[in-house]
């Protein structure tokens, strides 16, 4: 429609308005209060001209109930915020492109309750959360270049309980929940880059204690489940997971999954270490690239730029150990099993010849062969294994007690080709490599526009069968590990293993 139709209900009470203006800038605040107490609601609309919202209000002795629709294409944006005695809800939606959105609110002194029901295509942000008291819990979903459809419910009274359901495909996705109490903070985030698709079922409750049920899936695969969670959860736990993927057209791309159960202080200190400015695009933006809210970016436009992931293996000589599944998938794959060990060796002596101290154990005992070597379960054993992935390339999940790294599986993808020779197909070592980078502590750096120029580092793309560390890679670990001696500080930078 040309105009815009702007239509609320207060009681009996009906205000009608079509407006003509390119675009409508609402503010609406109201409460309703009984012997004192009261519950109250404020929203604020940036609505393009295609625009159109529905909104019914009822106000009765202290309780708020809200009906609201909207739909229209455009740049769109919807924030509100509903208020109690020591509760307060907010719910932030922002679109650019087709928009159609339903929510249901009730709110009393005491509490308050909303339900949402989303659809989208274009670009759209997400943000429900509450919290009472100490505790809060809260959710978001974005998506770029693609389309959206979410089922979100938010509480708040006897805790706080926030859950989604959420489908998506997209050029770029995310999922977050969270959940924190007094003591502990409970998260899970999933997202990917890439033409994708996403689909996230999460529930979190603040309630005394933080707990939390969840399944995500890229391209149809389900990275987080509610084992990880659970797992995190019982052991004060960091578990994260990062993939490289093909996308639908066959462009590589990438995908990450976190699950932390942390300190409440700790997680104070990790949204602090967020950068002031825009601090919520940006925790988004790094959490895209790379999994960890907790990332510190060095050197930005500069060739030695790395990323860290927040973690590190902290024995004065870790000497990690590999185990290489010298199954029949891999046999399958044609690749030897020999080379294939002798191939992540040297991707991992490539790491070890930087730093200062004995990063991986050397030797025959470096990489070991095991057949019955198990990936995506917590047994602090670091295996290696190439398992079927839909959409991947190849992926790491580490596991972390408050920034020490205890294990570390990378799975290589058996649908993709493989080789050890340094010419044909994916090579092995190139790969190892780049994800035993992410064993000992650094982030991806592809898909992020500060660091397109930075192409020489290992943690970009996958640029064919490159072996050796780019200047950004060894100043990461060095960072973490300590330089190497005098000794490998003039061969090593440009050493092709
Ligand atoms: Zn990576």
């Amino acid at each position: 429609m040309a105009g815009k139709l702007f239509r609320m209900t207060i009681n009996c009470f009906i205000i009608l308005c079509i407006i003509a203006a390119p675009a409508l800038s609402i503010s609406i605040s109201f409460y309703s209060a009984k012997g004192g107490v009261s519950s109250s609601s404020s929203e604020s609309f940036d609505l393009d001209d295609s625009t159109s919202l529905q909104e019914d209000i009822t106000l009765n002795s202290g309780q708020i109930s809200l009906d609201r629709q909207a739909e229209g294409t455009g740049k769109n944006s919807l924030k509100q915020s509903i208020s109690g005695n020591s509760y307060v809800l907010n719910n932030d939606i922002e679109s650019q492109g087709r928009l159609s959105v339903s929510t249901s609110a009730a709110a009393s002194p005491q509490a308050a309750s909303l339900s949402q029901d989303v659809a989208g295509a274009g670009s759209m942000s997400l943000t429900l959360c509450g919290t009472q008291g100490s505790g809060e819990a809260g959710q978001e979903a974005s998506v770029s270049y693609g389309a959206i459809g979410s089922v979100q419910d938010l509480s708040v009274g006897e805790g706080v309980f926030a859950s989604q359901s959420t489908e998506m495909a997209g050029l770029e996705g995310y999922v977050g929940m969270g959940a924190v109490s007094d003591e502990r903070a409970l998260v899970a985030t999933g997202g990917f880059l890439g033409a994708g698709t996403m689909s996230a079922s999460l529930s979190f409750e603040s309630k005394g204690t933080a707990n939390a049920v969840a399944s995500v899936s890229v391209d149809g695969k389900r990275w987080l489940e509610d084992e990880d969670l659970k797992n995190v959860n019982r052991n004060g736990m960091v578990m994260s997971l990062e993939g490289l993927r093909a996308d639908q057209t066959g462009n590589l791309g990438t995908f990450s999954m976190r699950a932390a159960d942390l300190d409440r202080a700790d997680y104070d200190a990790e949204l602090r270490s967020r950068p002031a400015s825009n601090a919520e695009s940006a925790s988004k933006d790094e959490f895209l690239q790379d999994g960890a809210i907790t990332s510190t970016i060095l050197y930005l436009n500069n060739p030695s730029a790395y990323l860290l992931k927040g973690w590190k293996w902290t024995a004065p000589d870790p000497q990690i150990k590999l185990i290489l599944k010298n199954d029949a998938v891999l046999a399958s794959k044609g690749l030897d099993a020999d080379a294939t060990k002798n191939a992540i060796a040297a991707a991992a002596d490539t790491w070890d010849n930087a730093v200062a101290k004995n990063l991986f154990a050397d030797g025959n005992s470096l990489v070991t062969l095991d057949p019955g070597a198990k990936v995506d379960a917590q047994d602090n054993k670091n295996v290696h294994a190439w398992a079927s992935i839909s959409g991947g390339l190849a992926y790491t999940r580490t596991y972390a007690y408050s920034g020490v790294a205890v294990e570390s599986d990378v799975v290589y993808n058996s649908n993709a080709n493989w080789a050890t020779d340094g010419v044909n197909n994916y090579d092995v070592q190139a790969v190892a490599t780049h994800e035993l980078g992410h064993t000992i502590g650094l982030a991806d750096l592809y898909g992020k526009a500060q660091f397109e120029s930075d192409t020489d580092e290992m943690m970009h793309y996958y640029a064919g069968p490159r072996r050796s560390l780019g200047p950004g890679d060894r100043a990461g670990v060095q960072a973490l590990y300590g330089p190497s001696g005098p000794l490998y500080c003039m061969s090593a930078p440009y050493t092709t293993l």
